[in-house]
């Protein structure tokens, strides 16, 4: 299966997608990792985020972004640009205030968008990201659309980002993720919305615990739905057409 995860920033995407991933066993792919990338190597580079954008579409082309998997200890996937590790580099105010900007341009859509579709491949991975579900992977079987209050993400992106070492205020992180809404609901391609099919999920005051649940629960009805419409196929004429397995609590 493909898990869609979609949302604004600071929803909590990255922490629910890294549990479901783990839990069932599958690839795990932070794209908004991607694009944070593209913006750390445009500003060390000095490009221009005016303008048309095609001397940073060309970087997204053909920079080398590296997601290493995560490992017991790590909070997450290593991100290296060329060889070079930059997780924490990528989570900077810098790269926070531009990288809606390179977002925005239509070539690093193509660019990133073709490549995360070739580590989804087949299946077996977890998206988060903005346009996972309408864009990326239209076809993914399992989509959430996660949110929170604004206030919520800030509070949630301020622990992040002093966690980090990087000295912001309270007002200075509201802004920054008001503003990256802004920019990720009204650029021209792919702007951040629901897909027609996604299920919404407001995660304001609940848990990390909870929120992974009610995924994991449309993770177990989704494996069902297809083992359901497999199940004809594979049966006797007595039994197709009926649920192979009608309950299943646990695992996929
Ligand atoms: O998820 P994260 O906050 O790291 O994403 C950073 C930015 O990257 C978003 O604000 C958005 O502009 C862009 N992004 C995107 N499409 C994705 C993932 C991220 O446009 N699939």
């Amino acid at each position: 299966m493909r898990v869609a995860i979609d949302g604004p920033s600071g929803a909590g995407k990255s922490t629910i997608a890294k549990i479901v991933a783990r839990e069932l066993g599958y690839l795990y792919l932070d794209t908004g990792a991607m694009y944070r990338a593209v913006t750390l190597a445009a500003l060390r580079r000095g490009l221009s985020f005016d303008g048309d954008g095609s001397s940073i579409a060309t970087l997204a082309e053909n920079l080398r972004i590296d997601l290493a998997p995560a490992g017991p200890n790590s909070s997450g996937p290593t991100v290296m640009v060329d060889g070079e590790p930059v997780t924490d580099q990528i989570r900077s105010p810098e790269v926070g205030r531009h990288v809606s900007l390179t977002a925005a341009i239509p070539g690093v859509r193509r660019a990133l968008v073709r490549r995360q579709r070739e580590i989804a491949g087949q299946g077996g991975a977890v998206l988060d990201g903005r346009d996972i579900g309408t864009a990326v992977l239209p076809e993914a079987e399992v989509k959430v659309f996660l949110t929170a209050s604004l206030d919520e993400r800030a509070r949630r992106r301020l622990k992040e980002q002093l966690g980090r070492g990087f000295g912001v205020t309270f007002d200075e992180v509201r802004n920054e993720l008001a503003e990256r809404d802004r920019i990720d609901t009204s650029r021209q391609m792919d702007p951040l919305r629901q897909a027609d099919d996604a299920v919404l999920l407001d995660s304001t005051g609940m848990t990390i615990e909870e929120v992974a649940a009610e995924v994991m629960k449309l993770c177990r009805q989704a494996a069902g739905r297809l083992e359901r419409a497999e199940a004809p196929r594979a049966g006797t004429p007595e039994t197709a057409g009926y649920p192979a397995t009608p309950e299943r609590k646990e695992g996929l």
